[in-house]
């Protein structure tokens, strides 16, 4: 029997979540793990999308809690044994799925993209760029746990009724569990969200300059797409980490995806190499982006960028 561990994101499941429990639907009758506070809609989701048993945990708002919710996933998986226990990969679900591991002597897998429970847990991990496909079967005590990429699945509700749900104590970690969260700052995100966008276009370090990704937003403004960008230019300063596509950022999976002055090096690529249609606007005719693109354009994006915003905004 497989389970799924998702956390809330508001009041809501967090979209990974439901990914991971679509396919869960395929392994098995999947019992969710459910961190975050208590909501009808959020419950009915849970069994919209397959769930027939919910457990959920409900940390104090202020709590930094992956100490206490892995000592209590501990205590779970313990009791019901279940096969294998799913993980939708985000920041705090590593975090507690590594504390887990430590707790239970289990094995943890991360970023996989696919996972079977025939003849046991194995998980199919994308190497070099996504190019090769390395299936690993896990064998050692415990429940095995595995963190799956977002995006790997798409969600699609199961038409399930209410689930039964259980509230779950949380159990106390001792000092590994005494950190409060004292402050949170939300960025404020204006128009489409690089994860859902239909259409992305991202900036390298092509653009040259700080200022050029006004270009990229443009592009994006006039094309209703949301904005994406390597880490070079993350990592220069020029843009936030949120919007940051790669092997240590966002994977997104849009109809569309335009890399400006992008020059397609693989930890780039596994963020992005699922997109419907790929556009690249590279100077250098020999850049590796072109080898997994749909369109290229060899040109300077100085120069190409501006024109297709004029002739998208003529239309
Ligand atoms: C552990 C690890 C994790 C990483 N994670 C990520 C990640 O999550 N996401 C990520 O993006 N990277 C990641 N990287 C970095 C990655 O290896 C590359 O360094 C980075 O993606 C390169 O960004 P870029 O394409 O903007 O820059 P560059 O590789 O410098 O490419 C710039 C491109 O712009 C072109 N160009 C230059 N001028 C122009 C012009 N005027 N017009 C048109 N084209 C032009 C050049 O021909 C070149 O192809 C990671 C690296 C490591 C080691």
């Amino acid at each position: 029997m497989p389970w799924v561990y998702i956390e809330a994101a508001g009041d809501a499941p967090v979209a990974v979540g439901l990914e991971v429990l679509t396919k869960a639907r395929a392994l098995g009758d999947p019992t969710v793990v459910y961190v975050g506070p208590a909501s009808e809609s959020a419950f009915a989701t849970l069994g919209e999308f397959g769930a027939s048993k919910v457990f959920h945990i409900e940390p104090p708002a202020d709590a930094l809690a992956a100490a206490q919710v892995a000592a209590t996933l501990e205590g779970l998986v313990d009791a019901h044994s279940p096969d294998v226990l799913l993980v939708g990969m985000t920041y705090d679900a590593r975090d507690v799925a590594g504390r887990l591991s430590a707790r239970t002597g289990a094995t943890v897998l991360s970023n996989a993209v696919d996972v079977s429970l025939d003849g046991g847990v194995s998980a199919v991990n994308e190497v070099f760029g996504g190019t090769k496909l390395v299936t690993t079967s896990v064998s050692g005590p415990g429940t095995p746990i595995v963190l799956v990429r977002a995006k790997s699945f798409a969600a699609e509700p199961s038409g399930g009724g209410a689930p039964n749900v259980e509230s779950v104590s949380l159990v106390d970690a001792g000092h590994a569990g005494s950190a409060t969260v004292t402050a949170s700052h939300e960025q404020q995100a204006e128009g489409p969200q690089l994860e859902d966008a239909a259409v992305v276009v991202a900036g390298g370090r092509g653009l040259g300059k700080e200022e050029s990704f006004a270009l990229v937003e443009e592009l994006a403004d006039a094309l209703g797409a949301a904005t994406g960008a390597t880490r070079a230019i993350v990592d220069a300063g020029w843009v936030p980490y949120a919007k940051q596509v790669g092997q240590t950022g966002k994977t997104v999976k849009p109809d569309v995806y335009i890399a400006a002055g992008i020059s397609g090096a693989m930890q780039h690529v596994v963020g992005m190499k699922d997109s419907g249609t790929i556009i690249a606007i590279n100077k250098d005719p020999d850049a590796p982006i072109f080898s997994i693109s749909d369109l290229g354009v060899v040109g300077d994006v100085s120069k190409v960028l501006p024109q297709l915003i004029e002739a998208l905004n003529n239309r």
